[in-house]
C-alpha cells in the first residue's frame, strides 16, 4: 500500500513529494513534541488542486493526512501520525490580491502571517492578528487553531476575521467560497466549521481575510501595580476611558516578570522596583497628536490615583518592542528550567488570581520542587502558564498536566484558550466539554471524515 500511494502521489505531483532519505527532520514534528515520527511521504503541493489532489490519492488508498503549516502549534496537531503522509502548506504561499475597497486580502494558506503583516502595511492597511509565532506560523495555521494573540480585546480571535475560506475536503473536493462581503447569511456559514478545527475536517487552501485602517498611533506601557484587584480597577478603567482604543492588556505575575527580566540577558527590565503584579498595556489610535496625549492624561490620573504605583510609557518603537520581548520571553525559559509544560487556560477574569494561588500550592504540595510562572492575555480570560522543575532533566509533565487541568476543571473554566486540543490534551477534552457536545463534535468529523483518514486521534 505505501509504494502504492507514493508512486500515485509522484505520477500526480512529480517533484513536489518527498519520501525516503529526502523527508526533512522538521516534518517529523511540530514545536515542542517530543518524539518525531517519520512520515512515509512529504507532499508540498504549491497550488490548491495539488493539496486536494493528495487528499483524493490519499483517500482511494485509506492513508493518513496530516496538514503541516508553519509548524509552530503547541499541542502536537500536526505531528505525524505513524504511516501518515504529511501534507505540508510551505510552498502554498503568496497574496494573491488586496482590495482596498472591500479592505481585504486573498491570500494562501501557507504564507507566514509575518508576510501577511507586512503586505497589508505596504498596502496602508492593517492586519490585526498578531503573535509570538508571527515570523514561522503559516496564515492556514492561524485559521485551524482560531489563534488568538495580543489584540483579541479589540479585533476578536482569528475567526473573527475571516470573509472567506478555500477548503480541500477529506475526500479531494475543493471547495471555494472566497466570500469578500461582510454580510452573507445565505445558508450555514461553512468556513466556521474549518477554523478552529485544527486540520481534522479540510485543509485551508485559500483565505479570504479582514484587513482594517492602518493605526497611526500606538501607544505602549508597562506598569507594576500593588495586587489583582488593581489591574481588575485598571481593566475596567481602560475599557470606560479608552474605549475602542485598547489593543492588548497583558498580565504578568512577579515569579514570570522578574524571571525574564532578571535572568535572561536578552530582556530588558522596563521598571527599575519590584511590584506585586505588572500590565503591558497597548492602545492604539488614527490621531497621531490627541490620542497619546489622551493615553497619558488617563495613566497619569492613575498615578496620582494610586491604582498604578510606576509605569513606564514607550517613547519609541524600539521601546515599545522591548516591552512586547518581555511578555513574549516565554520561549527562552527553557534555557532556564528546563523542559516545561506549556498551559493555555481559561478562567473568568475575576477568579485569575485565586487560581494562580491555588495552583502554585497545588503543585507544591503534590510535586515538590515544582516552579510556575503565571501571564497572558488576562482581558480575554486567558492565562498562560509554564511549569518545569529545574534541576530535573525529565519532569513528570503528565502529573504536571493531571494537576492544572484537574484545578481548571475545578474553577469551571477551559482547558484551552487558543492553542486548540491536538493530542496533548485529548484526554482532557470532557473536562472543558458536555459529552453532548463532543458526540456531535464525533457526528460533525464522521460527516465530513467517514473514512478518519485526515489528521486522525487530534481533537476527538
Ligand atoms: P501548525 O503547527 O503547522 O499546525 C497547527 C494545527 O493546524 C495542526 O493541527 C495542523 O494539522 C493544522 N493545520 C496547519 N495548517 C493547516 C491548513 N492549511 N489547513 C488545515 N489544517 C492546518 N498561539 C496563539 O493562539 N496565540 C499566541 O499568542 C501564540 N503565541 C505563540 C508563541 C510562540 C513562540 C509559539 C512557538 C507558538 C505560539 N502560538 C500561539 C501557537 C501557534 O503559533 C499557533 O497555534 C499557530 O496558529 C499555529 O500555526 P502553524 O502554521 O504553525 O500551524
Amino acid at each position: 500500500m505505501t509504494a502504492d500511494v507514493i508512486s500515485a502521489l509522484a505520477a500526480e505531483l512529480g517533484n513536489e513529494i518527498l519520501f525516503g532519505d529526502d523527508i526533512p527532520a522538521r516534518n517529523k514534528r511540530d514545536w515542542n513534541s517530543p518524539d518525531p515520527v517519520c512520515p512515509i511521504a512529504v507532499a508540498r503541493p504549491a497550488m490548491p488542486e495539488g493539496v486536494a489532489a493528495v487528499q483524493r490519492i490519499c483517500a482511494t488508498h485509506g492513508v493518513a493526512v496530516v496538514p503541516q503549516g508553519g509548524l509552530t502549534g503547541l499541542c502536537g496537531g500536526a505531528q505525524p501520525v505513524a504511516g501518515c503522509v504529511a501534507l505540508s502548506l510551505e510552498r502554498l504561499v503568496g497574496i494573491e490580491e488586496i482590495d482596498p475597497v472591500s479592505s481585504t486580502m486573498t491570500v494562501r494558506a501557507g504564507t507566514t502571517l509575518e508576510a501577511v503583516q507586512k503586505a497589508a502595511a505596504e498596502a496602508g492597511l492593517f492586519c490585526a492578528l498578531d503573535l509570538g509565532a508571527r515570523g514561522s506560523c503559516s496564515v492556514g495555521g492561524n485559521l485551524s487553531t482560531n489563534a488568538g494573540g495580543n489584540r483579541v480585546i479589540r479585533y476578536g480571535m482569528a475567526r473573527e476575521m475571516v470573509l472567506g475560506i478555500e477548503v480541500a475536503l477529506p475526500d479531494g473536493t475543493l471547495m471555494t467560497s472566497l466570500n469578500k462581503m461582510l454580510k452573507n447569511n445565505a445558508g450555514y456559514d461553512l468556513k466556521q466549521l474549518f477554523i478552529g478545527s485544527e486540520g481534522t475536517l479540510g485543509v485551508i487552501t485559500r483565505i479570504v481575510l479582514r484587513l482594517f485602517p492602518q493605526p497611526a498611533a500606538t501607544m505602549t506601557a508597562v506598569c507594576g501595580l500593588a495586587d489583582y484587584d488593581a489591574v481588575l480597577r485598571m481593566l475596567a478603567g481602560a475599557r470606560q476611558t479608552l474605549g475602542p482604543l485598547l489593543s492588548a492588556f497583558e498580565v504578568m505575575w512577579p515569579d514570570y516578570f522578574d524571571t525574564a527580566t532578571r535572568r535572561l540577558p536578552s530582556i530588558r527590565r522596563p521598571l527599575a522596583g519590584d511590584h506585586g503584579i505588572y500590565v503591558l498595556l497597548e492602545a492604539q489610535g488614527n490621531d497621531p497628536v490627541s490620542d497619546p496625549r489622551h493615553f497619558e492624561a488617563w495613566l497619569g490620573g492613575l498615578l496620582e490615583a494610586g491604582v498604578v504605583e510606576d509605569a513606564a510609557i514607550a517613547q519609541s518603537v524600539a521601546d515599545a518592542t522591548s516591552f512586547w520581548d518581555v511578555r513574549d520571553a516565554g520561549a527562552e525559559f527553557k534555557a532556564l528550567i528546563g523542559a516545561f509544560g506549556s498551559f493555555d487556560i481559561g478562567l473568568p477574569v475575576d477568579r485569575m488570581n485565586d487560581f494562580v494561588r491555588i495552583c502554585q500550592s497545588t503543585l507544591s504540595a503534590e510535586l515538590p520542587g515544582c516552579a510556575s510562572f503565571f501571564f497572558g492575555h488576562i482581558a480575554d480570560g486567558n492565562m498562560h502558564i509554564m511549569v518545569g522543575m529545574p534541576g530535573v532533566a525529565t519532569p513528570p509533565l503528565k502529573a504536571i498536566d493531571e494537576v492544572v487541568y484537574r484545578l481548571v476543571r475545578q474553577h469551571g473554566g477551559t482547558i484551552s484558550s487558543e492553542h486548540g486540543i491536538g493530542v496533548k490534551k485529548k484526554a482532557y477534552l470532557p473536562y472543558s466539554r458536555t459529552p453532548e457536545e463532543i458526540a456531535l463534535m464525533k457526528t460533525l468529523k464522521a460527516a465530513l471524515d467517514p473514512k478518519g483518514i485526515l489528521n486522525p486521534g487530534k481533537v476527538v
